[in-house]
């Protein structure tokens, strides 16, 4: 009988074949973590980077990120990829509100972060998402390049995987 071990999982080995052992936290993080889908979601010029993840030179199918979703209930992620005016706020936190639990936001470039180039002088530009709506990552950048939205989400997948069952994620935790 052979035996490995790491942090996170077991394994046995027996004559049969082998028995893996790990937690449901674990195994539910592990899913969850690798298969972030996003919403359908960019207002301007950052989107088209995020458009650039995720065609063939960058690949964000590589992290399970790949399928977005046109209806907010079947996805995990927004990405804010692009200045949000006070007219479309309301509509992104409707979006984030029809979601369902667990689910995240990560804050691409400068407008999404802070309002970016508008942040004085402007009347239109909400100076931050996080003031509609939580965000779990911020991806600095005007534009930020596509590797580094995929260094943004593979934080993302690390925050994931500390996740429990036992003490379930509160949406709103981290609103300002
Ligand atoms: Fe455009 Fe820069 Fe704002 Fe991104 S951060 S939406 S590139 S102005």
């Amino acid at each position: 009988e052979e035996f490995e071990d790491n942090d996170s999982l077991e394994i046995f080995k027996k004559s049969g074949g082998s028995i893996l052992m790990t937690s449901i936290d674990n195994l539910l993080n592990w899913g969850r973590s690798n298969s972030v889908w996003p919403l359908t979601f960019a207002t301007s010029c950052c989107g088209i980077e995020m458009m650039a993840a995720g065609a063939s030179r960058h690949d964000f199918a590589r992290f399970g990120i790949e399928v977005y979703r046109a209806t907010p209930r079947q996805a995990d992620v927004i990405v804010v990829a692009g200045t949000i005016v006070h007219k479309m706020a309301p509509i992104l936190k409707r979006l984030y509100d029809q979601m369902a639990d667990p689910k995240y936001v990560i804050a691409m470039g400068a407008c999404a972060i802070s309002g970016g180039p508008f942040f004085y002088n402007s009347y239109s530009v909400v100076r931050g998402v996080d003031h509609v709506i939580p965000v779990d990552v911020y991806v600095p950048g005007c534009p930020p390049r596509p590797e580094a939205l995929l260094y943004g989400v593979m934080q993302l997948q690390r925050k994931i995987q500390t996740e429990s069952i036992r003490e379930p994620r509160k949406a709103n935790d981290n609103l300002l």
